[in-house]
């Protein structure tokens, strides 16, 4: 939006003079630091929108100076861009983990400046469902219409050029193919909600991790009995898979998470463990003003809304986690009948997700992991029941079913 303020900082008083010439006819306003040591006194003073962050200055190095912004104890949270003459993969990746949330290589064009400020600023999150079918693909005639690979959705950040996964299910196969077709290099987070087969054996197939160049962060919640790399390679060992996790090649590193909070990329990212046999989270990505909440396999508590209307602890969890979300994917894998026959398999009824999404605040639904046994014709009937339980309940709530290769922006 223009009018918000920019902070450039650079010991270069050309750059800050060709950053200003851009940025200011095109509506923003700059303020310019020449030097790092003072940067967290001048963000609390000036508030800025967004920080053009050089990473070598004498002095001062600017991926510190980056990490200093977003662990101090006023952090920012805006978009922080860092730029330098280094080229190299390695200082890119620092500065991703770092929490910058785009690398801008000098020289640089004026478009290149102006459309990554606005991409950034623009604070939109695209979300693309590359799988969301529960259990086992299906590939039968009667699925095709909402999709038969297993879970897999696509985030992607305006601004930020890592690409955020959830899950790696059959679907990240087709993500996989759509990065090949779209060219360049691929970086980002594949974050996994658990281990289950449904969640975990599109990645053997997953294009870009076997090319050289291309870097990701494998993330998912520590397990008692094996770690990350045991878990993932153990799906590709000889007798399941003849080719070997080994065979990657792409830098992969594993990072190991339970509940909390910790940046990705630049992105805040909270954790919640979701009521499933195992463990496994459920994660909430806030950007901006922003909340997406990806939550599978999760079995809501029986009985909640009893009580005098009394949420049990566990429901508490879920109302705060999800509370006012822009969008919340979960789990409705049953029918109210189907489970009453499959309690305590981690898996919800769409119905009680409605109501738990109401309680909560959210904004828009869409309801996930669809039962292997339901075909194209019964989730047209589910969405038809969402609809009536919506008009009953008064509910302004947004709902839809997930259907495979649905693109929605946030
Ligand atoms: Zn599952
Ligand atoms: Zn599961």
């Amino acid at each position: 939006m223009a009018g918000e303020t920019i902070l450039l900082v650079d010991d270069d008083r050309t750059i800050l003079q060709l950053c200003r010439d851009i940025l200011e006819p095109a509506g923003y306003r700059t303020v310019w630091l020449e030097e790092g040591r003072s940067l967290p006194d001048t963000v609390s003073a000036v508030a800025p929108s967004l920080i053009v962050l050089d990473i070598m200055m004498p002095g001062t190095d600017g991926l510190s100076l980056c990490r200093q912004l977003r662990t101090g104890p006023r952090p920012f949270h805006g978009p922080i861009i860092v730029c330098s003459a280094k080229h190299y993969q390695a200082d890119k990746q620092v500065a991703s983990q770092v929490g910058a949330n785009a690398y801008l290589e000098k020289p640089f064009s004026p478009t290149r400046l102006l459309s990554l400020v606005r991409d950034s600023l623009a604070r939109e999150i695209s979300v693309r469902l590359w799988g969301v079918r529960g259990s086992i693909p299906t590939a039968s005639r009667e699925t095709v219409g909402y999709g038969g690979n297993t879970p897999c959705v696509e985030a992607r950040v305006s601004g930020i050029e890592d690409i955020f996964i959830w899950d790696g299910g059959t679907g990240l196969r087709e993500l996989g193919r759509s990065l090949r077709q779209l060219g360049g290099g691929a970086r980002g987070f594949l974050c996994f909600s658990h281990f289950h087969w449904d969640h975990i054996q599109g990645l053997p197939f997953f294009e870009p991790a076997y090319v050289a160049g291309n870097t990701f962060s494998l993330v998912g919640p520590a397990q008692p009995t094996a770690d990350l790399l045991q878990i993932l390679s153990g799906q590709m060992a000889s007798v399941y898979f003849p080719v070997g996790l080994d065979q990657f090649g792409a830098q992969l590193t594993f990072q190991e998470i339970s509940e909390g909070r910790f940046m990705l990329g630049g992105v805040e990212f909270d954790t919640l463990s979701s009521l499933h046999p195992g463990r496994a989270l459920i994660y909430r990505l806030s950007h901006g003003a922003k909340r997406i909440v990806y939550a599978t396999d999760n079995e809501l508590p029986l009985g909640w809304k009893a009580a005098g209307g009394h949420a049990t602890y566990e429901v508490e969890r879920f109302l705060r986690f999800f509370e006012g979300a822009d969008l919340l994917i979960h789990d409705a894998q049953y029918t109210p009948e189907e489970l009453e026959r499959r309690r305590g398999w981690g898996h919800s009824a769409w119905s009680d997700v409605l109501d738990i999404a109401v309680g909560a605040g959210v904004k828009r639904l869409i309801l996930f992991h669809h039962d292997p046994d339901h075909s194209d014709s019964i989730l047209d009937e589910i969405q038809e029941a969402v609809q009536r339980r919506l008009a009953a309940l008064g509910a302004t709530l947004e709902c839809g079913l997930a259907r495979e290769g649905d693109l929605l922006i946030v």
